[in-house]
């Protein structure tokens, strides 16, 4: 008995090619009438649209057919999409994404090309070998470097952990942790990053099997900036006390202010106690694009790896982001072969099998976004939007800091703003309540105890005049919630 060939399955045939090119076209569709204004968000709320998107079932037992799905999907779930392109969308490092790179997710979910094997993805393969080779001359480790794309920052971020903690036990006690696991000596080694950094490092620690207690904090100066002197004391106290420091972060770039750590200072402890010294550049990266700003993350270069993320200022949709190490052994912590997937004969003739840098195994094509959005906006066209981002950062610091309703603590080293209204806590959660439900979001975080708004500017087509409107509203706000 022969089965009909699959009517949603790619093929050569051309009647296929048509009904998959209309599919498209009414997707594409229904997205672009999902919207007609430039608020972020339709504003309902979490019970309401519980709701609704339950009420859509789970698995039917016979299948409604495309044209049906998309009706429901476009009745109930886009019109409560959040609108990433909307400059009322401010909250998080969560970016508006060039259209060139949606494109470029069309290709790679199409093509479906898998980055373990070079028989899963040829092209794939060697256009991520080839932006790597790019960026590692871009950020600094020409040469003997070698890089990976991974799912994130975090990914990126464990990563390097991994490699730094395999390289310090190898040379400091002679021990293979890729094979023994982890050293009689694991409950005394010590990672070293800001008070301010990101979550990923305490996770990586946990997961690497060293817990929370093994990352220590260094407290930050009145700039959000590690302190250097604080760092060094740190230090010398903990090997006094028989610890092992085997590695360091520099945030260039905190998630909240975009502070960037001075890498130049800490390479210096990193060499005087034998230490691999990490940055974590997954918000900060997109400054090395920047014709204006670019000089504030030249210390990057003197770092052994570094966590890029795309999906942040590169504004490329989720997820895209890579690790680039200065030493390519650093890397080998994640290389095995399998007899089914990464055969050595044929790495000697040629065949790259990238599975042997990553953590993961089946990865995606993200290379392709960072390929098509640097050939269609060049080094310069990436450049004004890198500008315009931070110094629209530099405009709002600017006017707040000379208001007296608000405070803002951190001046702006990238496109993030924290500041509250001197009305207090209450008043300041109520105020971003209020215009999240109005379609306008804005971040919240704290700073010395005290709750902070935050706007984090990515949006290349954010100006000086939206920017006024709101701070404006949040006023109008602050009084109302005030009485
Ligand atoms: C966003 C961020 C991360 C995590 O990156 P993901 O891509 O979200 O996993 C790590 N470090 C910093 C400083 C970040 O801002």
């Amino acid at each position: 008995m022969s089965r009909s060939s699959d009517p949603y399955l790619l093929t050569e045939t051309e009647e296929v090619k048509e009904r998959f090119s209309q599919m498209i076209e009414e997707t594409l569709k229904a997205i672009l009438d999902s919207y007609s204004d430039g608020s972020a968000y339709s504003g309902m709320g979490p019970y309401e649209l519980r709701e609704k998107i339950t009420s859509l079932g789970f698995l039917p037992d016979e299948g409604k057919g495309f044209e049906a799905v998309l009706e429901e999907t476009k009745k109930i779930i886009l019109p409560h999409m959040l609108r990433t392109w909307s400059t009322q969308y401010m909250p998080h490092l969560h970016s508006p994404v060039l259209t060139e790179t949606i494109c470029s997710e069309l290709i790679i979910s199409c093509f479906n090309s898998s980055m373990d094997s070079w028989d899963q993805g040829p092209a794939a393969t060697e256009m991520e070998e080839s932006m790597v080779h790019g960026l590692l001359e871009l950020f600094g480790f020409p040469g003997s470097g070698d890089g990976c794309f991974t799912s994130g920052g975090s990914q990126s971020n464990i990563s390097a952990i991994i490699a730094a903690r395999d390289w310090y036990c190898q040379q400091k006690f002679n021990w293979d942790v890729k094979l023994n696991g982890l050293p009689p000596e694991y409950n005394k080694l010590r990672v070293y990053t800001s008070e301010i950094s990101h979550f990923s490092m305490d996770k990586a620690s946990h997961i690497l099997g060293m817990g929370y207690n093994a990352v220590r904090k260094i407290p930050v100066d009145d700039r959000c900036r590690i302190d250097l002197e604080a760092f060094e004391k740190m230090l010398e106290e903990d090997v006094a006390a028989g610890l092992y420091p085997y590695c360091a972060v520099a945030t260039m770039g905190s998630t909240d202010f975009g502070s960037i750590d001075d890498a130049a200072g800490m390479r210096k402890l990193c060499d005087k106690y034998g230490m691999h010294l990490h940055a974590d550049a997954a918000y900060g990266s997109g400054l090395i694009m920047s014709r204006k700003y670019k000089d504030r993350l030249s210390a990057i270069s003197l770092c052994d790896s570094i966590t890029v993320d795309f999906h942040k200022m590169f504004l490329m949709p989720i997820s895209c982001s890579a690790i680039l190490v200065k030493d390519k052994s650093l890397l080998e912590c994640f290389e095995l072969h399998a007899d089914y997937l990464n055969r050595e004969e044929d790495e000697e003739d040629g065949y790259i099998n990238l599975v042997g840098k990553s953590m993961q195994t089946t990865r995606r094509f993200d290379a392709l976004k960072v390929f098509m959005a640097f050939q269609t906006r060049g080094r310069n066209g990436y450049g004004d939007i890198i500008d315009t981002a931070v110094d629209n950062a530099s405009y709002l610091y600017g006017s707040i800091s000379k208001d007296p309703e608000f405070i803002a603590p951190v001046e702006p080293e990238l496109s993030s703003v924290v500041f509250a209204l001197k009305a207090g806590d209450e008043v300041n959660k109520k105020v971003r309540r209020q215009l999240l439900s109005e379609g306008t979001i804005i971040g919240q975080t704290v700073k010395d105890g005290k709750v902070m708004l935050k706007f984090t500017l990515l949006n290349p087509n954010m100006d000086h005049k939206k920017l006024d409107s709101v701070v404006g509203r949040i006023k109008e706000l602050g009084k109302q919630f005030s009485c």
